[in-house]
């Protein structure tokens, strides 16, 4: 095996420009945005369902800002249309620009999907724990929960107020549908208060052996997930998806970011796309950096330690990851890292992006 040593920089080029296909107010402030997918694009947007997008948003003051929304279509049911759901965020700037200004016919530059908010096997039973805006990528599993696989699906769904339910008619037509197998209960605060422990625990143990998955509030993730923990699930069954704006540029690809003084290289083993890649890696340089700049197609979108994209798995030595805003103590524990944070501790780091 040959180690590759320093080649120019060449990130594939990874921004697609997509038509917006249609703009729907869900509540009064949100919108369901909808991209139709080119047949020269399928590819590039294959996803499963729970991965989101990122958005280059123009602004006069920078530019542009990026910005990821989850998919709430399914590609199951779904077919070649994208849908993003966009919850205005008081004095948020992207949200309330997408909100105010996506038209149809308007072009929009787009990372394609990533992210692992995702379901290993779409054939068991779910149980969904969703407040606000974060129905939409577990709008996207249950649609296929209950398409492909064959198991229980129950969605705990917390809202404001009545007005402020995303997806209620959508919702209510997938429980027509599925009597046997969907179960929708929604919690409003206005009327039930902020859901309680006892409320979160007692539905855990009615769903025993369900994969739980959270999306909302940090609150409400946190209660979902200490919930679970006190009736025993194991982490590996509850999985979070944490909403947050990106602050840096992921549509700058060139970048060869530098973290720190030059201090020599290791070597690093990385498993990628059924491929075993050996490269020098200098100690400066995140690992992902290494792998774009030499033209491998490594996952990843905001860049920042933020989203999750480019989780791999450390399978030998160790690395320091100068960010982290999205790994818990458990995901660390199992070896997940996040590669564009990435920098070897050890002269030899082995690590897979294929066995996750
Ligand atoms: C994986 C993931 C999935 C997500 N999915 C969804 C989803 O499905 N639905 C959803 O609604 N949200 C989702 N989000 C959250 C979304 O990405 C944004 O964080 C959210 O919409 C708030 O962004 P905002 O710009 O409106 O608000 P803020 O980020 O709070 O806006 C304020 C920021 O914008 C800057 N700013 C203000 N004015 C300007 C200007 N003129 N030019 C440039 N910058 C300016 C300010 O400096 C400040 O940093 C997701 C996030 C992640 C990470």
């Amino acid at each position: 095996m040959t180690v590759e040593a320093d080649a120019p920089v060449a990130p594939p080029a990874r921004s697609r420009t997509l038509s917006v296909a249609g703009v729907v107010a869900e509540t009064k402030d949100s919108v369901t945005i909808s991209f139709e997918i080119p047949d020269s694009m399928v590819e590039d947007f294959k996803h499963v369902p729970g991965q989101f997008i990122t958005i280059k948003i123009p602004s006069d003051q920078t530019g542009h800002v990026a910005r990821c929304y989850s998919l709430s279509s399914s590609p199951y049911v779904d077919d070649f249309v994208l849908q993003i759901g966009v919850k205005r965020t008081v004095d948020g700037y992207a949200s309330n620009w997408l909100c105010d200004n996506a038209t149809e016919g308007m072009e929009l530059t787009i990372l394609p999907p990533s992210g692992h908010f995702t379901a290993k096997n779409l054939d068991v039973d779910f149980l969904f724990f969703a407040g606000g805006s974060g129905i939409t990528p577990v709008l996207a599993l249950i649609k296929s929960a209950l398409v492909v696989g064959g198991g229980a699906v129950s969605l705990y769904y917390a809202n404001r107020d009545a007005e402020s339910i995303m997806y209620e008619a959508q919702l209510a037509q997938i429980a027509e549908e599925f009597p046997e197998r969907f179960t929708l209960v929604h919690w409003l605060e206005s009327e039930m208060g902020i859901p309680s422990a006892a409320v979160v625990e007692s539905a855990v143990d009615a769903h025993k052996g369900s994969q739980i998955y959270t999306c909302g509030p940090g609150a409400f993730m946190d209660l979902v997930e200490k919930s679970a923990e006190s009736r025993g699930v194991d982490h590996s069954a509850v999985h979070r998806e944490v909403f947050q704006s990106l602050t840096g540029d992921p549509f700058d690809t060139a970048t060869l970011r530098r973290l720190g003084d030059d201090d020599g290289v290791a070597t690093a083993t990385v498993y990628l796309d059924g491929e075993c890649i050996t490269m020098e890696w200098p100690r400066n340089t995140p690992l992902l950096d290494v792998l774009l700049s030499k033209g491998h197609n490594a996952p990843y979108s905001c860049r920042e330690g933020a989203c999750s994209a480019c989780v791999c798995k450390l399978v030998e030595g160790d690395v320091d990851m100068v960010q982290n805003n999205i790994l818990v103590e458990d995901d660390i524990a199992d070896g997940e890292r996040l590669a564009c944070q990435a920098l070897p501790l050890t002269d030899a780091v082995t690590v897979s992006f294929d066995d996750l």
